[in-house]
């Protein structure tokens, strides 16, 4: 097995990228990671991405992967964006994010509640050759809550062609059409080339 580090300390996420990346390029696995995480400054999902898979390839010396997501709405000129974990403020409060949109969006009708939740997946090589790709999950922003499953601004999205929020499907459902596996089924070829032998 080839080893390949999450720059992440979420546990959640790590079983979440194990699903997702194990059976995309078989013969990794994919590590846990518990060194220092850098300061998310970047001004896109892409260059958030790379600034933690960055940090936990020189930390460990393996090739690093890492994530960065959040939700983009049409009408808000695509925030919460880059700000999704800290719309409401600096708690990153799920609930309290997901009710501020709920207001910001009051008074918008049905037609108009457009969003997507984007994620980059970036891939980190220990020499520093960098790979980054995104994953969009189309859909819209309901009018109140749905569903208990998932976390974040889940209830509160419907993908398109659904008539459920994503709270309401199941994981492994979501896992399949999520953003997230998008955005690492882009980058697996990328991963595959340089970490797996013929
Ligand atoms: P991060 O990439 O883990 O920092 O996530 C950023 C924020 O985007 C999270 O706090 C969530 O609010 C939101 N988000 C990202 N992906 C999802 C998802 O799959 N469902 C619900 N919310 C998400």
């Amino acid at each position: 097995m080839t080893q390949i580090v999450l720059a992440s300390h979420n546990q959640k996420k790590l079983a979440e990228l194990r699903r997702v990346l194990e059976p995309l390029v078989p013969g990794i696995e994919v590590v846990s990671y518990d060194g220092p995480e850098p300061v998310e400054d970047g001004l896109s999902f892409e260059a958030n991405a790379l600034i933690k898979a960055r940090a936990a390839a020189k930390h460990t010396g393996l090739p690093a992967v890492a994530d960065d997501s959040g939700i983009s709405v049409d009408v808000l000129g695509g925030c919460p964006g880059i700000f999704s974990a800290r719309w409401s403020g600096p708690e990153r409060d799920d609930t309290k994010n997901l009710e501020l949109l709920l207001w910001q969006l009051s008074d918008i009708a049905e037609p108009n509640r457009a969003a997507r939740f984007v994620c980059a997946a970036a891939l980190v090589m220990p020499d520093g050759e960098e790979v980054c790709e995104l994953g969009n999950w189309a859909g819209d922003i309901l009018t109140e809550r749905a569903g208990t499953d998932g976390f974040g601004y889940d209830p509160i999205f419907r993908p398109a062609g659904e008539s459920r929020s994503a709270a309401e499907m199941r994981p492994e459902e979501k896992d399949l059409v999520s953003h997230r596996n998008r955005a690492f089924t882009a980058l697996a070829p990328a991963i595959a080339k340089r970490l797996i032998s013929e």
